[in-house]
C-alpha cells in the first residue's frame, strides 16, 4: 500500500511511485480537482497561478489513460522553448516507470534532428511551441491523427504572443474526439472563446484563486522612467506627497543600503531594514516606524514580510519585484483595516511585461501617471508654507519676533521681506536640486536589428517571425519592417523588446544556419 495522498486520486500505481520518488506527497489544489475529472475523460479548463503544479495536473491523468496504440497520443502546446523543455523534463520524471517516448520541439534548434526523431514513429508525447509544430506538420513529419490528448499550457501567454492562428490550425489536424485540457493563469475573453469553439460542451471549469490576490482598496499608479532618473523620480514623489508613513521596497540588500545612503545624503529621514542587520537593530527601526517618529522605511521583500504596521499611507516599488506574489505582498502593507492606500511603482520599458502580468493576475488597474514636475513640487511647497505662516499668525505668541520685524519693515517693503524669509526657509527644505521641470520619459524608438541569416538560407519573413516568436515572449505586433538580404537581414522592432530579442535569439538555428543578432546601427529612427 502507498500512503501517498496521490494514491487516492485513481492514478496508476507506477505513477504514484514516480510521484513519491519526486517527493510529492500531497496534490496541490489544481491537481486535486483536475486529476479525477481528467481521469473521467472530461475536457478541462483550469485556471491557477504559476507554480501550482499544473504540469503534473495534466500529465498524470494523460499518462494513466493513454492507450498503447502507435503514433503520437498526446500533444502539448507551450508558449516558449524554455517552457516546452521544462514541461518535457517534468513529464519524463513523472513517466519514469512508463515505457513512453517524449520529444520537445521548438524553434531555434535543429529541425532536422526533430524531424529524424519524429520519423522513427516511436514518439508518444510531443511538447512544443506552436510555430515549430506547424512547421513540422507542413513538412509532413508531425502526424496528429492518433492524438488522444491535447493540452494548451499557458494559453493566455500563447494568445498574448499572437499564436492564435497557429493554435487553431494545429487543432484542426487533431481528431475531434480528443480530450482537450486548457490551462491558463488568467481567463480573458479570447480564451473563453477558444475553449467554447474547441472543447466539449461538458468541459469542466476549475479555478483556483488565491485570496491574497485582492488589492482593491489600494490606488495603484506607475511612473515610466529612464533608469538613470530612478532616484530623482522617487524624490519628486516623496516631495510632492510628503507621505506620513511609507515603505520603499528594493529587490536587494545592497539596493536598500545604497538607497538609504543616497536619501540620507539628501537629508531625507530614512532608515533601511534587511536580513543582514541584527535583530535588535531591525526591531528598533521597526518600533520607530510604528510610533511614527520614522516616516520612511526602506526594505527588502524578505525583511518586510513580517511587518504588520497600521497606517502605512504609501508603498513605493523603487524597483518592481521578481514575481506577482511579492507585488501583492508589498502593496498589501498599505490599505490595511479598510483604510485606503497608495502604491507607486517606478517602471522602465524593460518592466512592462512584468507590469502587465501583475495587472492580469491581480485583476486591478495600475494607472500610468507622469512624474511630478519641479513646478508642481515648488507650488505644493509654497502652498504649504503659506498655510504654515497663517497658522502661526493665528496661534499668536509672536511678541519676541516683533522688534526684528519692525526693524526689517522700516528699511524694506513688506512683500520683499516675506519673499526673502520664504526663500531662506525653502532653501532649507528643498533637498533635491530639480534642474529640469519635467523628467524625460524613456524613448520608445524603433531599433534595427541585424540577423545573420538571409534569403540564401531560405529565409522568409514568416520563418523569421516564427523564429522570434519561438525564442522570446514578444508579441509579433512589435516587429516592424523586415528587410531580407542575400546573406543577412534587418528587422525593425520596438525598443521595448529589443533587449529581449538580443538576449534570446542568438545561438539558435534557422534552416541549419546559426543565428546571430546585433543592433544594426546606433542611429535612432
Ligand atoms: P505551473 O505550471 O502551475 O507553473 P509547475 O507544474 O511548473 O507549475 O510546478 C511547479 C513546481 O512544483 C515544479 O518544480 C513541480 O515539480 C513541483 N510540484 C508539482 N506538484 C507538486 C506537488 N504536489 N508537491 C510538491 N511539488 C510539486
Ligand atoms: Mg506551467
Amino acid at each position: 500500500m502507498n500512503d501517498n495522498q496521490f494514491a487516492t486520486l485513481g492514478l496508476k500505481e507506477s505513477i504514484v511511485k514516480a510521484i513519491s520518488d519526486l517527493g510529492f506527497t500531497k496534490p496541490s489544489q489544481i491537481q486535486e480537482q483536475s486529476i479525477p475529472a481528467a481521469l473521467e475523460g472530461l475536457d478541462l479548463i483550469g485556471q491557477a497561478q504559476t507554480g501550482t503544479g499544473k504540469t503534473a495536473a495534466y500529465t498524470l491523468p494523460i499518462i494513466t489513460r493513454m492507450s498503447d496504440a502507435s503514433g503520437i497520443k498526446a500533444l502539448i502546446l507551450a508558449p516558449t522553448r524554455e517552457l516546452a523543455v521544462q514541461v518535457n523534463d517534468e513529464i519524463q520524471r513523472l513517466a519514469k516507470y512508463e515505457e513512453l517516448e517524449t520529444l520537445a520541439v521548438y524553434g531555434g534548434d535543429s529541425i532536422d534532428r526533430q524531424m529524424r526523431a519524429l520519423r522513427k514513429g516511436t514518439v508518444d508525447i510531443v511538447v512544443g511551441t506552436p510555430g515549430r509544430m506547424l512547421d513540422l506538420i507542413k513538412r509532413k513529419c508531425l502526424h496528429l491523427e492518433s492524438v488522444e490528448f491535447l493540452v494548451l499550457d499557458e494559453a493566455d501567454e500563447m494568445l498574448n504572443m499572437g499564436f492564435i492562428d497557429d493554435i487553431e490550425e494545429i487543432l484542426s489536424h487533431t481528431p475531434a474526439e480528443r480530450q482537450t485540457l486548457l490551462f491558463s493563469a488568467t481567463m480573458p475573453a479570447p480564451i473563453a472563446k477558444l475553449a467554447k469553439k474547441y472543447m466539449k460542451p461538458d468541459a469542466k471549469i476549475i479555478s483556483v484563486k488565491k485570496s491574497s490576490m485582492t488589492v482593491s482598496k489600494i490606488e495603484q499608479s506607475y511612473f515610466m522612467i529612464n533608469n538613470k532618473h530612478r532616484l530623482e523620480a522617487l524624490c519628486r514623489l516623496l516631495d510632492l506627497d510628503d507621505p506620513k508613513s511609507a515603505i520603499i521596497f528594493c529587490r536587494t540588500k545592497i539596493g536598500v543600503d545604497e538607497l538609504v545612503q543616497e536619501l540620507q545624503s539628501k537629508s531625507y529621514m530614512v532608515e533601511g531594514m534587511h536580513g543582514d542587520m541584527t535583530q535588535t537593530h531591525r526591531q528598533s527601526t521597526l518600533n520607530k516606524f510604528k510610533k511614527g517618529t520614522l516616516s520612511l522605511l526602506i526594505a527588502t521583500d524578505v525583511a518586510a514580510r513580517g511587518i504588520d504596521v497600521e497606517g502605512v499611507t504609501h508603498v513605493f516599488n523603487y524597483d518592481l519585484p521578481q514575481d506577482v506574489e511579492s507585488y501583492v505582498h508589498r502593496i498589501g502593507r498599505t490599505g490595511r483595516a479598510d483604510k485606503s492606500g497608495i502604491a507607486y511603482s517606478l517602471v522602465t520599458p524593460k518592466d512592462l511585461s512584468m507590469l502587465k502580468q501583475i495587472q492580469n493576475v491581480t485583476k486591478s488597474s495600475i494607472t500610468q501617471r507622469p512624474v511630478p514636475t519641479a513646478e508642481a513640487i515648488h507650488n505644493k511647497k509654497f502652498k504649504d508654507m503659506v498655510a504654515k505662516v497663517e497658522e502661526a499668525i493665528n496661534a499668536g505668541e509672536l511678541t519676541k519676533f516683533i522688534p526684528s520685524a519692525i526693524e526689517l519693515a522700516e528699511a524694506n517693503d513688506p512683500i520683499s521681506i516675506i519673499a526673502a524669509l520664504m526663500k531662506i526657509k525653502f532653501e532649507n527644505e528643498s533637498v533635491f536640486d530639480y534642474s529640469s521641470n519635467n523628467l524625460d520619459a524613456p524613448k520608445k524608438d524603433d531599433v534595427r536589428l541585424f540577423f545573420s541569416v538571409g534569403k540564401r538560407d531560405g529565409l522568409t519573413p514568416k520563418i523569421l517571425i516564427n523564429y522570434i516568436k519561438d525564442m522570446t515572449r514578444v508579441n509579433t505586433s512589435v516587429i516592424g519592417q523586415i528587410d531580407l538580404m542575400e546573406n543577412f537581414s534587418f528587422v525593425t522592432v520596438n525598443e521595448t523588446v529589443s533587449n529581449q530579442i538580443l538576449d534570446k535569439c542568438p545561438g539558435g538555428k534557422i534552416n541549419s544556419k546559426r543565428v546571430n543578432v546585433e543592433v544594426a546601427n546606433k542611429r535612432k529612427r
